[in-house]
């Protein structure tokens, strides 16, 4: 086919999927912000970004939408979603396609985040009928103490080019559920996949009687219009998910009006493998966890700390499959590594190798693949980097297939060089030596939010809390208790007595009121 050919179907296809969940780009042909497919770098869509006052209006909205929608029974609240979720899974084929369209992720991984999304809708529903307070013991006669959890307000979404659609469901699922309504900007890089979303929930919502107009928002545009959304105080939780750059300044600028963020920032995943580990097993999901979605994910496997008994067992063989897995087309059934999100991306995976080469490390792979690949889409090689430590970019999060492997001759060692880098997201290790994997697991292993065993660092599932520490940003999201971050909590004493004890033994006895403890 030729490369006319090729870009005329691409965007005819683009056109028609987003038709079939109703959307359409409301952009002028030839207008608005353009959206670049990274199969072949070409235009598939215009769209029109907000301006900064409609961005307002629409928080405005939402706003009111929230005061009528935190009044409907949760349960109801969860009904909303179940509904969600069914229209997801009517439309997963239709909408991974366009994940894999948009971002480059092959078919199989474009479904998986759209699988995750109706998960995480699942889970949201069974929660609407479990969002339980506590009752404590009070210290005072005749008295109940209890905390009780209320919907928080408008929650502000912002979120990465890499989960177009899954990391807004992590979000909007729980808070639909709490009482809240979601306000979503999403990365300028997939608004398409964001408006097909936008339009299954505004469906939903049109035969959902209790669904107040401004329920669910959707700002399209870049930087400036996330700005909006973060600087907007009546947004009082805002989750953000993207570079640690982003994080950094998100975070504070919240913080300055004492909203609530939850940040799930950049990642530098490691993975040990220990002398008694499962090499096969190890070898497939280290495969995967740093080869998958293009190095891509923010759990992405970057580091792996191999112990020297079983170095040259495993490394030969793994640099085998380096140069042997298939990168193509994302679209075709066969390749396992699609394109890159951009030249950017690419270059600063090059930019990357040439400092570890520089720093004594030897690559092998990360070169640019034209052969047998879409033109005109940054296809690249996975890499794979035997360092001599742990130096230079080794530190850093360069959102490529690149893994760093580095030898280690203990335990102590590999957890002391896992844990000494800015960024806690992921880890795992391999072993079959119960010791190992509960060091690994213990307050002196590992200090990610997330730390497997006999896996790789990728690939949660939604029914525990995802998030990390240090510079990934501390926040949490999904499943387990993440859902308290979407309400505020109230705490209530009852004096069901006909005395007045203060807490604490303290006494205030205002002459002719009485005793205030009995
Ligand atoms: P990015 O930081 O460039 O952009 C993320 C989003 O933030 C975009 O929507 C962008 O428009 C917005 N943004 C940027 N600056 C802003 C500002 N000052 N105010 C408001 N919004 C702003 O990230 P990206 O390139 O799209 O995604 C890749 C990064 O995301 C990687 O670092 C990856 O590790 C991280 N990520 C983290 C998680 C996680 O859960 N920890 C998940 C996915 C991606």
């Amino acid at each position: 086919m030729t490369q006319a050919a090729a870009r005329h179907s691409l965007r005819d296809e683009v056109a028609a999927l987003l038709a079939t969940v109703g959307a359409a780009p409301d952009g002028p042909s030839g207008g608005g912000r353009a959206v670049h497919s990274p199969l072949t770098g070409e235009i598939i869509a215009e769209i029109r970004d907000v301006s900064a006052s409609e961005a307002s209006d629409a928080i405005g909205r939402a706003h009111e939408a929230f005061l009528s929608w935190r009044r409907v029974p949760a349960p109801r609240r969860g009904e909303f979603v179940r509904l969600l979720g069914e229209a997801l899974r009517a439309n997963k084929d239709a909408l991974g396609r366009l994940v894999t369209i948009e971002v480059g992720k092959i078919v199989s991984e474009g479904l998986g985040e759209v699988q995750e999304m109706i998960d995480i809708c699942d889970f949201a529903v069974g929660l609407s009928r479990q969002l339980h307070g506590l009752t404590m013991g009070s210290e005072r006669p005749d008295h109940r103490l209890m905390e009780q959890w209320h919907p928080a307000g408008v929650v502000g979404v912002v979120s990465a080019f890499n989960f177009p659609v899954a990391v807004w469901c992590w979000n909007a699922a729980l808070a639909f559920v709490c009482g809240d309504a979601v306000v979503w900007k999403p990365s300028e890089k997939t608004p398409l996949t964001a408006l097909a979303v936008q339009s299954l929930v505004e469906r939903v919502a049109a035969r959902f009687p209790e669904a107040p107009a401004g329920l669910s928002t959707l700002l399209v545009g870049g930087r400036e219009v996330g700005e909006v959304l973060v600087g907007d105080a009546r947004v009082p939780v805002v989750s953000a998910t993207g570079s640690t750059a982003m994080g950094r300044v998100v975070g504070q600028r919240v913080a300055g009006r004492f909203g609530r963020a939850i940040l799930e920032l950049g990642g530098n995943n490691a993975s040990i493998v220990c002398p008694s580990a499962d090499l096969d097993l190890a070898l497939r999901a280290i495969a995967f966890g740093a080869m998958g979605t293009a190095g891509q994910r923010c759990t992405t496997l970057r580091r792996l700390f191999v112990h020297e008994a079983v170095y040259d067992a495993l490394v030969p063989r793994l640099t085998a499959l380096y140069a042997s897995v298939p990168v193509g087309d994302p679209l075709t059934s066969d390749s396992l590594v699609g394109p890159l999100i951009d030249e950017a991306a690419f270059a600063a995976m090059q930019a990357a190798l040439e400092e570890a080469r520089a720093a004594g490390g030897r690559v092998h792979g990360g070169e640019r693949q034209v052969e047998g690949v879409p033109a005109g889409g940054f296809y690249v090689r996975p890499a794979l980097v035997e360092m001599p430590g742990q130096t230079g970019p080794v530190r850093h999060e360069t959102f490529a297939p690149i893994l760093y492997v580095m030898k280690v001759r203990t335990l102590d060692e590999a957890i002391g060089l896992q844990n000494d880098v800015p960024q806690g997201l992921s880890s795992s290790i391999f072993s079959t030596d119960m010791r190992d994997t509960e060091r690994f697991l213990s307050a002196t292993g590992s200090d990610c939010g997330i730390a497997n065993v006999n896996m790789g660092s990728s690939g949660a599932e939604i029914g525990g809390a995802f998030g990390g520490e240090k510079e990934t940003g501390g926040g949490r999201e999904s499943g387990s208790d993440a859902w308290k971050a979407y309400m505020r909590r109230m705490t209530s004493a009852i004096n069901y007595g006909d005395a007045m004890p203060l807490a604490q033994g303290v006494t205030f006895d205002v002459a002719g009121t009485g005793p205030v403890a009995s």
